[in-house]
């Protein structure tokens, strides 16, 4: 058993309003794509302060616990809500990232799946937005460059929907490669090739909408794979959201479940030519049920496959 996954049950208690996509139904729908298959398991710890201070500033992280409700929601922006449970519930997203992080690193795992909510990607260094609170990928990325005191590490984002949050807390880390697919135009309308990073260190792979299986191949084949090829990071991360899935009511890339499978296959390649086949994966968006149990099963499939 060399493929970690670390489960948050306090996912569980991050409570979103009826009808909100960010359903707390989602949860289920993950372990269920996760029955099966041969992993350790462990529970996401609680984070340290300390690892999330390195993406968001102190009084981001008092102004958030300051807004947790005593009942009902408060309303972070727009479309991210706290309930009474929903900062546990960021909070220990966040230390599983970074419990993951720890587990591969130390070689105990060669590779670890984050089965946790919310998402993190589009929380920014001092605002919550997308039903995302802190930068969870982020934080972990952070925690391996300056805790752990990687070299370089690259954080690859295949939810469809651009990670504007990631962008924005890896701008200007020289160590930190972002490549991010997404559709565009689309929610939150950042992401277009232009955007390079503070050292030229992000790459923006916008498609357009029906961009189906063969196209995206091509995409990551071409301008994806050998960029992370050429960085040599010594971790690779994933924002593993799967919402580009042709079920997922948010969004309209026509992804099929197979395709989760080899991008998975072809990011453990790259790992396994780079860094010892270390992958730390995060659970992000995926919005149709059933696609979601599909989809994870799919990527945790190949990640326990390939752990060594
Ligand atoms: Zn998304």
């Amino acid at each position: 058993m060399t493929t970690l996954l670390i489960n948050s049950p306090q996912s569980e208690n991050h409570l979103t309003p009826p009808g909100h996509p960010e359903q707390v139904a989602r949860y289920a729908a993950v372990q269920a794509g996760l029955k099966g298959l041969d992993l350790l398991h462990r529970d996401a710890p609680l984070a340290e302060d300390a690892d999330i201070l390195r993406a968001h500033p102190a009084r981001y992280l008092a102004k958030v616990r300051a807004a947790s409700p005593v009942a009902g929601w408060a309303q972070l922006d727009g479309d991210t809500y706290l309930s009474p449970g929903s900062v546990a519930a960021a909070l220990h997203a966040v230390g599983g990232a970074c419990a993951a992080v720890d587990a591969v690193l130390s070689g105990e795992v060669s590779n670890a799946f984050l089965a946790a909510r919310p998402p993190g990607h589009h929380a920014e260094s001092e605002t919550a937005m997308g039903f995302c609170i802190f930068g969870t990928v982020s934080i972990a990325a952070l925690r391996a460059l300056n805790h752990h005191t990687l070299s370089r590490i690259a954080v690859v984002d295949f939810d469809v929907h651009h990670g504007n949050g990631t962008q924005d807390l890896l701008w200007n880390q020289p160590r930190a490669l972002f490549c991010s697919s997404h559709q565009m135009p689309l929610y939150p309308g950042t992401g277009s090739a232009s955007e390079i990073g503070a050292h030229g260190q992000i790459l923006n792979v916008p498609l357009s909408e029906h961009t189906g299986s063969g196209p995206m191949r091509e995409a990551y084949e071409s301008l994806i794979f050998p960029r992370i090829a050429a960085w040599k990071p010594d971790l690779i991360l994933i924002s593993a959201g799967f919402d580009a899935h042709q079920a997922d009511p948010l969004a309209g890339l026509d992804w099929q479940t197979e395709d989760y499978a080899w991008l998975t296959h072809r990011l453990c390649d790259l790992a396994d030519s780079h860094c010892a086949g270390r992958v730390v994966s995060c659970l992000e968006g995926g919005y149709d049920l059933p696609a979601l149990t599909a989809s994870v099963n799919a990527h945790v499939g190949v990640l326990q496959e390939r752990g060594r």
